[in-house]
């Protein structure tokens, strides 16, 4: 539909970023773009709107969509961070990554006990990361929705990672 459109026309592919072979899906240009920018947030609202406690975003892309998102729902912003980052005591899970290792926190008391919440990130691209996040929400109390993904790069089967959980990407490549 249009909300299709106008993230496939503002998103830049970078080749060789982070590292040579990865070819990289910019969302910068969509960010920069203000009506873009509200059409979006608006869109992913309105799709969850009465579904949804909460929304959580993931570190550090999936906290600008979250944000805004939850704001226009008037509910609350989960904020899920990389290891170190968050001052109180934490919940945290390790995930492997496709080279390496990673670990997401929370502060658990930030999610209310049987709360609906909404995962957001930008990519899903092995699904480590949303897999990790989703765990985390429920380990604190929540009930995973579904996990809202701006992209999603169908070829590296992100949903594999995350059967048995509601997945709904505005693009697949
Ligand atoms: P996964 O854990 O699914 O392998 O990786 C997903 C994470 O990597 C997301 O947090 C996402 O921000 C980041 N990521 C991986 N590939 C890309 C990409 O091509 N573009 C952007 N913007 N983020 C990516």
């Amino acid at each position: 539909d249009s909300l299709v459109n106008l993230v496939r026309g503002h998103i830049r592919d970078i080749p060789d970023f982070p590292s040579p072979g990865i070819l990289f899906r910019d969302i910068t240009p969509l960010l920069a773009d203000g009506p873009a920018l509200q059409a979006l947030v608006d869109g992913l609202a309105e799709v969850y709107r009465g579904r949804i406690d909460a929304v959580a975003g993931i570190e550090s892309r999936g906290f600008i969509l979250a944000a805004p998102i939850a704001a226009t729902l008037g509910i609350g912003m989960i904020t899920i961070r990389k290891a170190g980052r968050l001052p109180g005591p934490v919940i945290g899970v390790d995930y492997s990554l496709e080279y390496g290792q990673a670990r997401i926190e929370l502060h658990p008391e930030t999610v209310v006990t049987d709360s609906r919440v909404l995962v957001v990130d930008d990519v899903l691209a092995t699904g480590g990361t949303a897999a990790a996040a989703a765990s985390l929400i429920e380990e604190a109390g929540g009930e995973v929705v579904a996990l809202g993904m701006l992209l999603e790069l169908g070829f590296l089967q992100g949903r594999a990672a995350l059967t048995g959980r509601q997945v709904d990407s505005v693009l697949v490549y």
